[in-house]
C-alpha cells in the first residue's frame, strides 16, 4: 500500500501508485480546466503533489505548456533572485566494487586505470581549486570498503577544510558517496559535511536491479532508504537525483517527487537539492545503448515541472550539459552549477584524464563561467553562509519558505563575488562584476542590511576575508 510516511522504500515509492499516476496524467493531458487549476495552485508557490505535477509534465496543450515554462521562470526568480551558486566536483577515487552498467568505474572494467588520491594529492587538488576561486566542493568516490572506507572519506574532508592557499578556503564540502549506515552518516555529520548527495539512478525497482547486477548497490531498498538513514544520522541537508536516460522520465519524475514527499512527511523537511544528470559518453559507456534518453525540449520541461513542484528545493546542473542547455536550465529553475569541472581522479593537477567518469560538455574556466553568468544578468555566488551559520535542514527551509532568506542571500552573494573578483578574476570579468555589485547593492531593500554589506565590501577591498559567508 502506498504510504508516504512508511520507512519502507517500496511503500513510499510505490510502483502501483506511480503507474496509476501516469495513467491519470495521460488521461488528463488535454484536460484544460484541470490543468489550469493545477497551474493556479502552482502560482501560489506552495508546490504540487506528484499527481498534479505528473499532469503538468504530460500536458499536451500548447498554451498551458507555455504557461508552465513562464511560471517556472517566475518562481525561480521569486525564490532565488538572480543568484547562482557555484561549485566543483572533486574525484577522490575510482575504485569501485559495484557493476553499474552506465558507469565506467564498474568492477568489470579492466581497461580504466584505478586511482585513489593520497592526502597530499588531495591537498594539491584543493589548492588548484582554491586558486580558481572555488569555495564549495562535491566529493565523489566509488564504493569500495577496502580502498575507500569511511575513514578515508572523513580524513579527506578534514584535509580539504584545512588547506589554505593565499586567500583560498573551501567552506563547504558536500559528499556524494554510496549509501551507508546511520553510524557512518553520523561520522559524516561530525566531520561537518554540507549536503549528503546520492542519486537514486532510477526509482523503477526492476530496472534498478538489472542496472546494478552485483555489488552492494544492487540492494534497491538499502539505496532508496539511504536518505532516511542520513537524516536519522543527523545530516540536515540531503540531495536527490535521477540519472535520466535509464528509465522512462515520467516514471522517474513521479518517483522523485514521492521521495521528496516522503522526506517531508517523516522529517518535516524535503530534499535540499535535486540534481538532473543525463547519461554521458564515458570510457566503455555509450549513451546510445540506453533507450530512454530525453531530448533537450523534454528536459527543459522536466526542469520547469520540478521547479513548480518543489519551489523551495535547490536544483543542480553539472557540466554534463553544454552552454546552451545550462543557460536554459538556469532560466527555468536551476540554482547551482558546477564550473571548470574535471571528472577524473587528480584531474585538476594532471594533464591526463584517463580516469574520467564521463565526458564534460562545458570546458570553460571558472572565470569564463562567472563572466558568462554576469553577462546573462545573474549574480554568481560563492556563498556558504547558511551552512556555516547552522541554517540547515528545517531551519533553512523555514527561512526559505517565509522569504526571509533573501535578507541573507543577496548581501552574501555580493560579498563572495567581490572576494572572487578581487582574488581570482581576469580584468574583463572584474570590470563587469564591479558594475554589477554597485548596481545590485542599491537594490537591497533593507537600509541597515545595505549599510552592513557596503562596509563588508569595503573590508574585502582592503584585503579582509571570511565574514562567515
Ligand atoms: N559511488 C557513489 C554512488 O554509488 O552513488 C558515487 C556516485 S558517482 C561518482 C556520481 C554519479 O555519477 C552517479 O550517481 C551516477 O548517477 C553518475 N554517473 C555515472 N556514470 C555516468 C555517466 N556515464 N554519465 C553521466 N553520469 C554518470
Amino acid at each position: 500500500m502506498y504510504n508516504p510516511a512508511s520507512p519502507h522504500a517500496e511503500a513510499f515509492v510505490h510502483h502501483d501508485e506511480i503507474l496509476d499516476t501516469l495513467q491519470y496524467a495521460e488521461e488528463n493531458k488535454k484536460n484544460a480546466s484541470l490543468i489550469d487549476g493545477i497551474l493556479r495552485k502552482a502560482r501560489e508557490r506552495g508546490g504540487l503533489n506528484h499527481r498534479e505535477a505528473a499532469v503538468l509534465l504530460a500536458c499536451a496543450l500548447p498554451a498551458q505548456n507555455e504557461e508552465i515554462l513562464a511560471l517556472a521562470k517566475q518562481i525561480k526568480e521569486g525564490f532565488y533572485g538572480r543568484r547562482i551558486v557555484l561549485f566543483a566536483p572533486l574525484y577522490l577515487s575510482n575504485y569501485c566494487v559495484n557493476s553499474c552498467v552506465y558507469c565506467p568505474y564498474h568492477l568489470q572494467n579492466r581497461q580504466i586505470p584505478r586511482k585513489k588520491l593520497t592526502q597530499e594529492e588531495i591537498a594539491r587538488e584543493v589548492t588548484a581549486l582554491q586558486d580558481m576561486g572555488h569555495k564549495r566542493l562535491a566529493l565523489e568516490a566509488g564504493e569500495d570498503p577496502v580502498h575507500n572506507p569511511i575513514e578515508y572519506i572523513l580524513e579527506s574532508v578534514d584535509t580539504i577544510y584545512h588547506v589554505r592557499h593565499t586567500n583560498g578556503a573551501v567552506r563547504r564540502v558536500n559528499v556524494n558517496i554510496a549509501a551507508t549506515s546511520i553510524e557512518n552518516y553520523q561520522k559524516l555529520r561530525d566531520a561537518e559535511i554540507g549536503t549528503y548527495i546520492l542519486f537514486q539512478e532510477t526509482y523503477h525497482r526492476e530496472s534498478y536491479e538489472a542496472l546494478h547486477p552485483t555489488g552492494p548497490k544492487h540492494d534497491y531498498c538499502w539505496h532508496t532508504e539511504a536518505m532516511d538513514r542520513a537524516m536519522r544520522g543527523g545530516i540536515g541537508d540531503v540531495g536527490l537525483g535521477v540519472l535520466f536516460g535509464l528509465e522512462r522520465y515520467k516514471y522517474e519524475f513521479a518517483g522523485l517527487l514521492m521521495h521528496a514527499e516522503h522526506l517531508e512527511a517523516v522529517f518535516g523537511v524535503g530534499p535540499h537539492t535535486i540534481s538532473v544528470p543525463r547519461i554521458k559518453r564515458a570510457d566503455d559507456i555509450d549513451p546510445a545503448a540506453f533507450s530512454n534518453g530525453i531530448d533537450d525540449e523534454t528536459f527543459a520541461k522536466l526542469i520547469a515541472c520540478i521547479r513548480l513542484s518543489v519551489p523551495y528545493t535547490g536544483m543542480i546542473i553539472s557540466t554534463r550539459e553544454g552552454i546552451q542547455m545550462r543557460a536554459r536550465a538556469l532560466e527555468l529553475g536551476v540554482s547551482q552549477i558546477s564550473g571548470a569541472s574535471r571528472t577524473s581522479v587528480g584531474g585538476y593537477e594532471e594533464e591526463e584524464h584517463d580516469t574520467e567518469q564521463f565526458e564534460v560538455s562545458d570546458n570553460r574556466t571558472l572565470d569564463e563561467v562567472v563572466r558568462w553568468l554576469m553577462e546573462l544578468g545573474y549574480i554568481p555566488s560563492f556563498c556558504t553562509a547558511c551552512y556555516r551559520e547552522g541554517r540547515t535542514g528545517d531551519r533553512f527551509m523555514q527561512l526559505l519558505k517565509s522569504g526571509q532568506i533573501q535578507n541573507c542571500c543577496q548581501p552574501n552573494a555580493l560579498m563572495t563575488l567581490q572576494e572572487f573578483l578581487q582574488d581570482y578574476a581576469s580584468q574583463p570579468a572584474r570590470a563587469i562584476g564591479e558594475q554589477l555589485i554597485a548596481r545590485e547593492l542599491h537594490v537591497i531593500p533593507n537600509e541597515k542590511m545595505r549599510g552592513v554589506t557596503q562596509r563588508h565590501l569595503a573590508r574585502i577591498l582592503a584585503g579582509e576575508r571570511d565574514f562567515r559567508v
